[in-house]
């Protein structure tokens, strides 16, 4: 069965890790959670491929870096390095990776990436990267990552929390998400706090969207949604890819790669209960978090699949959290 992976960082670890890492992911190289042979041997056919800008670094929290906004002309020259990395991935390829600019682009043999950008920072006031980044094929946008932004404010880390904290929109957020509203872009709620949920939510007509999260109830991280936002994405036709970081899956919050697989499919469940098995998709977060051990890497997707089923989704409902959700979602943004 094929899948559809609504998020991973493998194109920020690509770059930061220099130009071999393009005939790497293509030849397999085995580094990080993803490269193509091993996409083909986990049945994944399609995926959200993330630039993510201006990584705060290891000692941020401390610095106080962490939530000071960054330079909008060092994200787009980040985020610039990610889609020409990403171009010359798809010709490296030979038409083995390709970027899909519609949901007709995704059905197909190789693998599919739409291309999103985790955070607008790369945007400025005008919209005018806004505008170029979508020619450029983005098709998905997460309005922050887990610090404040010109536009909104995500979520810190610190567990366990509530997702509500911190002031929803600004003003140039709300023309952002309508400009997304026009050019059709997937305006992707992971990261972001509450507030600015509720804001997209009464905002777009489009389906709310978060492309790696988990439930809330399961695992009480701020990153993780309560049962009210899963309520109104359902209701709104959208999905939650659940996001297969430790962290965002385990009660406990603790960063501990021993973690059953299983629970992956518990929370699947849960979002299942509360919003509907069409709300039910997959987010891996391969290349950005830690994995439980046995799963291990995108081979291990299969891995997934089964629990799912031994969770007690039927095999039609397990196509749809693997693909069919997210073409369900992709019909409406991705044109
Ligand atoms: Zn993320």
């Amino acid at each position: 069965m094929r899948v559809f992976d609504g998020h991973n960082d493998s194109l920020s670890r690509m770059w930061k890790s220099g130009p071999d890492a393009v005939g790497g992911f293509v030849g397999g190289d085995g580094e990080g959670h993803l490269d193509l042979p091993r996409a083909r041997a986990g049945g994944l056919a399609g995926g959200g491929l993330a630039g993510f800008t201006c990584s705060p670094g290891e000692d941020a929290y401390d610095s106080g870096a962490y939530f000071a906004l960054v330079d909008q002309r060092r994200a787009l020259k980040e985020a610039l390095g990610q889609i020409a990395l990403l171009q010359r991935l798809v010709r490296r390829s030979e038409g083995a990776v390709r970027v899909a600019r519609s949901v007709t682009e995704l059905d197909g043999a190789g693998l599919a990436v739409v291309l999103h950008v985790e955070g607008a920072e790369p945007i400025g006031p005008e919209l005018d990267e806004l505008e170029v980044l979508h020619a450029a094929g983005m098709r998905s946008l997460g309005l922050v990552w887990s610090r404040p932004n010109q536009f909104a404010t995500g979520v810190p880390f610190a567990f366990p929390g509530s997702p509500d904290q911190g002031p929803g929109l600004t003003d140039a957020g709300r023309t952002l998400v309508r400009a997304c509203g026009e050019l059709r872009v997937l305006v992707d709620l992971s990261h972001l706090n509450a507030r600015g949920f509720w804001d997209v939510a009464a905002l777009s007509d489009a389906p709310l969207v978060a492309s790696h999260c988990g439930a809330h109830a399961l695992c009480p991280s701020p990153r993780n949604l309560t049962d009210d936002q899963l309520r109104a994405i359902g209701e709104s036709g959208g999905l939650v890819g659940i996001n297969f970081h430790v962290g965002f899956l385990r009660h406990d919050g603790a960063d501990d790669a021993d973690t059953p697989v299983a629970l992956i499919a518990r929370h699947a469940a849960h979002v299942a209960d509360v919003a509907g098995v069409g709300a039910v998709a997959l987010g891996s977060d391969f290349d950005g978090a830690t994995m439980p051990a046995a799963l291990g890497d995108v081979t291990g997707l299969p891995q997934v699949l089964e629990t799912l089923r031994a969770t007690g989704f039927s095999d039609a409902d397990v196509e749809r959290i693997a693909w069919g959700n997210w073409m369900r979602v992709f019909a409406h943004s991705c044109t």
